[in-house]
């Protein structure tokens, strides 16, 4: 039996982080290169040819649109390469949502592509980036891994893009799956996905940006006034998400400014700050009156690629923007 054959993409985060100190706290993420990882991972006699290619080695809180089109070309150059089998991301944890999310709405579901990261840098006691990059390894090889859109290995578990999202700041378990579970648990010897693919040969849902759109994230806070909407309008931004108390709340005055904002044609997306939970439509705020779209389960990170990605395609009406969420 041949084995998969894997492009590994290499952007930096934790997994490719040296600290001065196996036991310190301080470090540098995305200082080392993939042929560090590989080498490691050669020794121990992986199943699986992999292909490395460094597209960047930062932390993915520097991680933006330059790094975001080098990605999407490459994972669109192996998807229609027969002698490809899936891709492999290394990827900083702190926005690994957010590219996955864009490339989940913008790519094909033939072949999986899994970001992986780690949340220990690479030469700290008890370093997780290579078990995760080695379950990396076994999601990608399986057959029944295509179909289900871009994924995150983490902490044993196989997410979806769409539904994952960092939740914990430093623990190894770090990543939370919301409104559904995991889709499978994984590990070097073991996968169990708990269903079939539910996205199997979907084409991308989005055509790929010519450019990014600006979209402001407002947070709320309690006895906050209108003027942040008005600074957000004021640089340039033509989508806003709430990070709105509770189910997507805010003062009465901001959601009475976000609404003439809708009414001027910027489309604003009532998200949450609360960590998990859905967002409906006219539950607290009167949405179909104020011409406001409801991000359901998408947090404020999420629900900023996702507005980014609609107005990039010309989709602005509250009514197609909400059915996006929706979806
Ligand atoms: N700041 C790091 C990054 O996102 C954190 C990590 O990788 O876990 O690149």
């Amino acid at each position: 039996m041949t084995h998969p054959r894997i492009l590994v993409l290499g952007t930096g985060g934790t997994i490719a982080g040296a600290g001065a100190h196996a036991t310190g706290a301080a470090y540098r993420p995305g200082g080392l290169g993939l042929e560090v990882l590989i080498a490691h991972l050669d020794a121990l006699g992986l199943a699986a040819e992999l292909v490395p290619e460094d597209i960047a080695r930062i932390g993915s809180q520097d991680i933006g649109w330059a790094e975001w089109q080098v990605l999407h070309a490459a994972c669109t150059r192996a998807l229609a390469d027969p002698a490809i089998t899936g891709v492999i991301i290394t990827h900083g944890t702190d926005t690994a949502e957010e590219t996955g999310f864009l490339l989940d709405l913008t790519l094909p579901t033939t072949k999986p592509i899994v970001l992986v990261g780690a949340m220990r840098p690479a030469d700290a006691v008890g370093a997780d980036g290579m078990r995760n990059f080695v379950n990396a390894v076994k999601v990608v090889g399986d057959p029944a891994a295509a179909g289900r859109g871009v994924m995150l290995v983490m902490g044993d578990a196989v997410l979806a893009a769409r539904d994952a999202r960092k939740a914990a700041t430093a623990q190894i378990d770090a990543f939370r799956s919301f409104p559904r579970g995991p889709l499978a648990r994984v590990t070097p010897s073991s996968l169990d996905w708990f269903g079939p693919p539910h996205r199997a040969g979907e084409a991308a849902r989005y055509a790929f940006p010519a450019e990014l759109p600006r979209v402001g994230i407002l947070t709320a806070g309690a006895g906050m006034d209108e003027k942040p909407v008005a600074a957000l309008l004021g640089i340039g931004c033509v989508g806003l998400v709430l990070a709105g108390m509770g189910q997507g709340n805010a003062p009465a005055r901001v959601i009475k400014t976000l609404a003439r904002a809708a009414a001027n044609g910027v489309p604003v997306v009532r998200s949450t700050r609360v960590d998990e939970g859905l967002v409906d439509r006219n539950v607290e705020v009167d949405d179909d009156g104020l011409g406001l779209v409801a991000a359901r389960a998408l947090g404020p990170a999420k629900a900023r690629v996702l507005l980014m990605v609609l107005i990039a395609n010309g989709v602005t009406d509250a009514a197609a923007v909400q059915a996006a969420f929706d979806g």
